[in-house]
């Protein structure tokens, strides 16, 4: 059974599922007790040679109704109790989700993906086994125990003292074990983390894997892996085993002293002795104890499994207690309506866990409207900078507005509303092209989105594909070229038709002549629009209202082109070095 303020409601919440799969249960067990009780008085009947045919006829009319009532009942329990731990564990996944969902940014920066996978298969799978085996193998355990016990006891209690002996060792095993098998589990769901976080990297990297020859590498690594979540389920099976072995010694042994006492008492003593027992009583007996092999195996099995289950649980903890740091703040600013004037003011921000700032006193003002190229030198800062306006961090509070509002007073759902954003990695979901398009939208029609990819001119390519706008693209698009996937992200961002467009970086996998085409579709089309484009080719930005120059975090200069090749030597380098790189790829012949 499992306990913990994140599945206590459960039992609330099921707890008619709970109650009807327990008293089946309990009817089962009550219905099993009488089987030894009918062959007990049967062997009787035959050795004291007064069995008549219609007591025969009546005891096995009596078998056949217990037979059919543990039917049902079985039936009836492992459907109530089996069934409440598939609603248990698809309420945790939901929740887990939401709150992955819900979380910021840092949360995901910290854990791996394969580490969350492992969270939605090994560990819920433990935790429904202990709403459903385990429930039901404590309550079998402890009637059954308690029902097989007392009819032992009333039978002869020299021998229900030796059966108690076993009980009350296991109980001692179960609490010196039971902390130990915990660790044990919880190192091979850590292995199994590991392993599973690995080969989705390699499986995701899988071309650099190839394009750096690197799979022995990667073989051996994997295996090192492989290796240790093998040996940590071995260690863990290890103690299963011998927990379960033990209980079997125990059990055995005390079958064996049974049946030795038993006979005793059976041949050695008189009908009037205090122990006397009669050879129906002495199987009666046995039958008895064989009902409570099954609760004490089931016992063990229990400690293996909570103990499983804890660990499991504590790690679906982790995800359901954390809060995200990114949240709207207690005096948000309800209904502003936000028209996509952006403004930095001495802004110096570090990301968690870093000690030196990324972005340091930064300052500009980009204005409804504007169309605002920002350049600099790789590791600058540009992707932070779009990072934090759309609040996938926090910031100190007065370092950035959004309309004069401070965006750290502004709910975040407006704040990411406001904005249409074309990530620098173009990340595409392995859907059909129309569907990526459609992302931000409940329904996007066939026209609609051709109108979006001819802006981001990707229209042409899209329609020399077989399926066209319905081809399905692999995992992360991988059977387009880069510069499909960064014009499908443009499409997709246009789709949303936010009243901020910030593409990060995201002609740079087109031609020139294409990335002309893009920007001047863009520029027609942005009107009221506030839009940043961020690059490392000056042709990206050179015909915008203003360009921002960052470097080292910092803002170096803003200003219109000409204005700041005039000016800024460090601006001037960056134009003629291209220049003089142009010049050279038109020289060499590729
Ligand atoms: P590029 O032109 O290569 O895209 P950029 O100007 O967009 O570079 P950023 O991605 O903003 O640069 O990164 C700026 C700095 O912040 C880099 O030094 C980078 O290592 C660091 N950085 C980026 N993301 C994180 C993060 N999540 N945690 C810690 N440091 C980060
Ligand atoms: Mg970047």
């Amino acid at each position: 059974m499992l306990f913990g303020k994140s599945v206590n409601r459960y039992y609330f919440k099921y707890w008619y599922f709970f109650l009807m799969g327990a008293i089946a249960l309990v009817v089962v067990d009550i219905a099993q007790m009488e089987i030894p009780n009918i062959t007990g008085y049967i062997i009787d009947e035959i050795t004291t040679k007064t069995l008549t045919y219609d007591y025969l006829v009546k005891n096995i009319l009596n078998f056949a109704i217990i037979i059919v009532i543990m039917f049902f009942g079985r039936f009836f329990w492992r459907m109530n109790i089996f069934n409440c731990g598939h609603l248990i564990a698809n309420d945790l996944r939901q929740r887990m989700f939401k709150k992955m969902e819900y979380l910021d940014q840092t949360y995901f920066n910290e854990n791996k993906t394969g580490a969350q996978m492992a969270l939605y298969t090994n560990d819920l799978m433990i935790v429904r086994q202990c709403f459903s085996q385990s429930i039901m193998m404590l309550v079998d355990a402890v009637f059954l125990g308690i029902l097989a016990f007392a009819k032992m006891f009333m039978l002869n209690k020299v021998l229900a003292l030796l059966a108690a002996a076993p009980l009350l060792l296991l109980a001692v095993l179960g609490i010196l074990v039971s902390k130990y098998m915990r660790q044990k589990w919880e190192a091979r769901q850590k292995a199994y983390s590991d392993l599973s976080d690995f080969a989705q990297e390699n499986f995701s990297g899988f071309g650099v894997v190839k394009a750096f020859v690197k799979e022995t590498k990667e073989l051996i690594a994997f295996n090192r892996l492989n290796r240790n979540n093998q040996n940590k389920n071995l260690e863990h099976a290890r103690l299963s085993v011998l927990v379960s072995i033990c209980v079997s010694l125990l059990i055995s042994s005390i079958i064996i002293l049974i049946g030795g006492v038993g006979s005793y008492l059976v041949y050695l003593t008189n009908t009037t002795d205090v122990y006397y027992m009669s050879l129906g009583d002495l199987n009666r007996y046995i039958s008895y104890f064989s009902s409570l092999v099954w609760p004490m195996m089931a016992l063990s099995n229990l400690i293996t499994i909570s103990a499983q289950g804890k660990a499991s649980l504590q790690r679906i903890d982790t995800v359901l207690k954390r809060d995200s740091l990114v949240k709207d703040a207690k005096d948000v600013i309800k209904g502003a309506n936000l028209e996509g004037k952006i403004e930095f003011k001495n802004l110096t921000f570090t990301y968690p866990g870093v000690d030196e700032p990324t972005i340091k006193d930064m300052s500009f003002v980009i204005e409804k409207g504007e169309a605002v190229g920002i350049i600099g030198r790789t590791g600058s800062g540009k992707s932070t900078i779009v990072d934090l306006l759309v609040r996938l961090y926090n910031v100190e509070e007065g370092s950035v507005f959004i309309d004069d509002f401070d965006i750290m007073k502004l709910p975040i759902k407006d704040v990411r509303e406001l904005i249409s954003f074309v990530p620098q990695d173009n990340f595409l979901f392995s859907d059909t092209i129309l569907n990526n398009i459609a992302f931000s939208k409940e329904k996007l029609s066939l026209e609609e989105a051709r109108k979006h990819a001819k802006v981001a001119g990707v229209d042409g390519d899209v329609m020399e594909f077989p399926e066209q706008y319905e081809t399905v693209m692999g995992e992360r698009g991988v059977t387009l070229s880069g510069g499909q996937k960064q014009r499908i992200s443009i499409s997709r961002a246009l789709a949303k038709d936010s009243k901020v467009l910030i593409l990060d970086d995201s002609v740079s996998a087109v031609d020139t002549k294409t990335e002309a085409t893009i920007l001047n579709n863009l520029k027609q089309m942005h009107g009221e629009k506030t839009l940043i484009i961020i690059a490392h080719r000056v042709s990206t930005i050179q015909n915008l209202d203003k360009i921002i120059l960052v470097d080292d975090g910092k803002v170096v200069s803003i200003g219109k082109h000409d204005e700041l090749y005039e000016n800024v030597p460090m601006y001037r380098d960056i134009v003629d070095l291209q220049k003089l790189e142009d010049q050279e790829h038109e020289v060499i012949p590729c």
